[in-house]
């Protein structure tokens, strides 16, 4: 816990505050609900589903915390975010204050209030918890206050040093990239992303759908940065169009590669070369960023009637609740192991569940086959159970044997986790790399096996969340300033 998020307790707004409701009173106010889309409506369009907090719903949450001496809450917010102090803002209706709060840490808010998996971190460790009462709603809290913010027209912009002239290069735009090209902006750097898609934004654009996230959201951050200078290069691809030595005679003195993990994994099993098989990246990549299904676009995309997506994850339950909305009858989530152990959200398996969508958990696909024409029409399924836990620490899925079941499809979306996208680890020559094909970094300074190379987000983790890729970004920002700056670089 930092000094600055101790002291900031100590103001006398917020002594004042703790002094007018008790703790006891505090108490006994139940957790705000979120409103959202009649799930009957919501699967006949894209629109999004959480509707957001009221001003007087975020007061009356922002009641609801305790303002504890040692926030546990700020330990698991990975980016560190002064979370009563945002909250607190909230509740004396200083909604400006509380946004520049969240910023001074975090730069997507909009963004993180609506994706991360605030169950598992902030609120997971809320004091509430031990109180048999349910955590403080903070992911609610802080959507209320950056969409309050970007409605309210005034939006704050954090000072920016005066430029010092030196460039670096950041490699793919997902949150990653954004988190560390804002904090570089912010210390005077001149910043350029190159981004390979012709939109900016990574899997905030292309993977996660509309109706979880609005682009509109992550476009006015996007605009954000833009305002702060850093300058944004679409349809270059790092590797191929501009290799590592291009940039250093381009003159960048420094480059933060976060280029995801985009690469879709596939089961290897019979018939999964058939039509009507594909990634869910494919899949969501179609739809959410080339406008398949959009009535003026012309982008294919294969529909179905009876859709199965295989996996447990978000990307899963994104496809099939996508799946559900471009008109599937049937919209089937085939997990191997129980929705306990599913590592999708919570939220996220509810709302699939209100809209329709059918889990057949404990099964596992083994073979597709398909119609004369080639295309999926069968998904043969081995019934699992669980076994010993594995070494996820998650129980594992054993099959039952002999239990074998048949089921119609005539699409499928295959969703079982992806790999880092090769192309610029393997590009760069002596760049250390795992076997798991992720670029080596040392965890506290995100600093690659190169000197001016540093790395964050799935390209170094294999798969992880918006808020640890941001989080990774703004450590590689803070150590290659520090390295930049004792260097004398020019
Ligand atoms: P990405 O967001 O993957 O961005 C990488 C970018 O680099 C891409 O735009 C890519 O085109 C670009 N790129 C790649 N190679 C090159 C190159 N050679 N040159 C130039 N550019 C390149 N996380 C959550 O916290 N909550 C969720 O609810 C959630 N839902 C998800 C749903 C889906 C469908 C998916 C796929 C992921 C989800 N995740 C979620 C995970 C989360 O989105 C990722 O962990 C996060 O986006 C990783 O960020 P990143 O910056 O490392 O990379
Ligand atoms: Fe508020 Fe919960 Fe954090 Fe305590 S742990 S400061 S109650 S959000």
């Amino acid at each position: 816990m930092t000094n600055d998020i101790k002291e900031s307790r100590n103001e006398q707004w917020r002594e004042d505050l703790r002094r007018n409701v008790s703790a006891k009173e505090r108490m006994k106010i139940s957790r705000v609900k979120m409103p959202e889309l009649d799930p009957k409506y919501r699967i006949t369009c894209n629109e999004e589903v959480n509707m957001g907090i009221t001003a007087e719903m975020a007061v009356q949450e922002a009641k609801r915390c305790l303002d504890c001496p040692n926030p546990q809450c700020v330990t698991g917010c990975p980016v560190g975010i002064n979370i009563p102090k945002f909250i607190k803002n909230i509740e004396r209706g200083a909604f400006d204050k509380a946004a520049a709060t969240l910023k001074e840490t975090s730069a997507l808010p909009a963004v993180c209030g609506r994706v991360c998996p605030q169950e598992k971190q902030c609120e997971s460790r809320c004091i509430h918890h031990k109180m048999n009462s349910e955590p403080v709603a903070i992911g609610y809290l802080e959507r209320f206050a950056a969409d309050h913010e970007r409605n309210s027209g005034i939006v704050s912009r954090p000072e920016i040093a005066p430029a010092n002239g030196i460039k670096v290069a950041v490699v793919g735009s997902g949150p990653a990239a954004l988190s560390f090209a804002g904090d570089m902006a912010k210390m005077g750097y001149d910043v350029t992303v190159y981004e390979a898609l012709h939109e900016i934004g990574g899997v905030l654009k292309y993977g996660i759908p509309e109706f979880r996230l609005p682009n509109s959201i992550v476009d006015h951050e996007i605009n954000g940065l833009k305002e702060i200078g850093v300058k944004f290069e679409k349809d270059i691809i790092i590797g191929k169009t501009l290799t590592y030595d291009d940039l250093h005679e381009m003159g960048f003195k420094g480059i933060f590669v976060a280029s995801g993990a985009g690469l879709p994994r596939f089961m290897n099993i019979p018939g999964e070369n058939l039509n009507g098989v594909m990634s869910s990246n494919e899949y969501l990549t179609r739809i959410n960023l080339m406008g398949a299904g959009k009535p003026d676009w012309d982008t294919p995309v294969l529909k179905g009637r009876n859709v199965a997506v295989i996996g447990g994850g978000n990307t899963a339950m994104d496809s099939v609740r996508t799946a559900k909305r471009m008109g599937a009858e049937r919209a089937i989530l085939v997990y191997r192991r129980s929705e306990e152990e599913m590592p999708a959200r919570i939220e996220e398996v509810k709302h699939a569940k209100e809209e329709g969508v059918e889990f057949m958990t404990l099964h596992n696909p083994i073979e597709y086959k398909g119609d004369e024409t080639g295309r999926v029409n069968l998904m043969r399924l081995q019934k699992m159970e669980l076994g010993e836990p594995d070494e996820s620490g998650r129980r594992s899925p054993v099959p039952v044997d002999g239990a074998i079941e048949e089921i119609s499809v005539d699409l499928v979306i295959v969703s079982v986790g992806v790999s880092p996208n090769p192309l610029v680890p393997k590009s760069i020559k002596s760049l250390e790399v795992s076997k798991r094909n992720t670029i080596v970094v040392d965890n506290e300074t995100m600093k690659s096996s190169l000197p001016d190379l540093y790395a964050g987000g799935d390209i170094v983790r294999g798969g992880a969340t918006v808020i640890l890729a941001m989080g990774d970004g703004r450590r590689a920002a803070k150590c290659m300033n520090e390295a930049l700056m004792s260097n004398g670089t020019k």
